[in-house]
């Protein structure tokens, strides 16, 4: 298998810099997730239990989603249906997918079924999820390096990803979702998260070259920009529209002899699409 590459944290300087220039109009609105900001809304009490995967919250939305045990039920049935990569079944297990969706909502969290996030966006079904990071991570040894996630939609996916990547960059285009997320992740902390406001098919170069991209909404063609960004070794998946009209996966390999594309199962996701609203 070819070495992926793994980045160490070298953004410090860059990011420093980056934050106390202002936001180029459309582009981005980043800034890592503050430290001190209370919780979000949904947040229920005493959480502190949920977040160290500790005993089980008494006082929570009495629906027992707080209970990590919840999540590792999903896990084993991730597990039978073949999902095999350590490290993604452990962030699978670790990411309270409860808190990313409206509360009537809640209890089918942790089926197999993907869900509206508003905006007529969906969340993924956790095993289209676990599958695509699966993939990307292709069997590395410990952490990814830097992973760009196009798509943020209510930020659940980067909230897994932040397990199995040093930085995660994740750009959403409707203003309203990349608010949520933000909202949504606020919670959980995540300094290696990087919430962008824009445009994702041209990507995000001040981040690049990106040892994996994912992509979470079917496009008819790849961007160059992804191509490019992408660094040697590293892989990108993405739901692309097939020439029957349908979807399916792709994994793209940026390799010294050129992209090596391979087509996957069919996916049904919501449509990539170009610009921001
Ligand atoms: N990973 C998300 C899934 C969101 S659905 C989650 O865990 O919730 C896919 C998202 O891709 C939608 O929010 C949609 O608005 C967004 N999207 C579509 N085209 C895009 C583009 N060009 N740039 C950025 N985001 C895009």
């Amino acid at each position: 298998m070819a070495q992926r590459p793994g980045f160490p944290i070298q953004l410090g300087n860059a990011q420093a810099k980056k934050s106390s220039s202002p936001p180029k109009p459309g582009s981005t609105s980043r800034s890592p997730m503050p430290s001190t900001t209370p919780h979000a809304k949904r947040t229920p009490p005493g959480n502190a239990a949920m977040r160290t995967g500790e005993a089980p919250n008494k006082v929570s939305q009495g629906l027992g989603l707080d209970s990590s045990a919840v999540r590792q039920r999903m896990v084993q049935k991730l597990a039978a249906q073949g999902l095999q990569d350590p490290h993604v079944l452990q962030a699978m297990g670790a990411v309270e997918r409860h808190l990313f969706v409206e509360t009537a909502l809640a209890t089918q969290a942790y089926e197999d079924t993907s869900l509206p996030i508003g905006l007529g966006q969906t969340i993924s079904k956790p095993n289209v999820v676990a599958r695509m990071i699966e993939l990307l991570r292709n069997g590395a040894e410990g952490k990814l390096g830097r992973v760009l996630e196009i798509g943020t939609g209510c930020g659940y996916q980067a909230a897994v990803l932040s397990h199995i990547a040093t930085e995660v960059y994740s750009i959403e285009r409707l203003k309203g979702l990349h608010e949520k997320a933000r909202q949504n992740l606020r919670h959980f902390r995540l300094p290696n998260v990087h919430l962008l406001f824009g445009d994702g098919m041209l990507g995000y170069p001040k981040g690049a070259p990106y040892a994996a991209i994912i992509c979470a909404a079917g496009g008819e063609q790849l961007p160059q920009a992804w191509l490019d960004q992408l660094a040697m070794g590293a892989r990108l998946v993405a739901p692309m529209v097939t020439q029957g009209g349908q979807q399916a996966l792709m994994v793209v390999d940026k390799t010294p002899e050129g992209f090596k594309k391979t087509l996957l199962e069919a996916v049904h996701f919501v449509p990539l699409k170009s610009g921001i609203s």
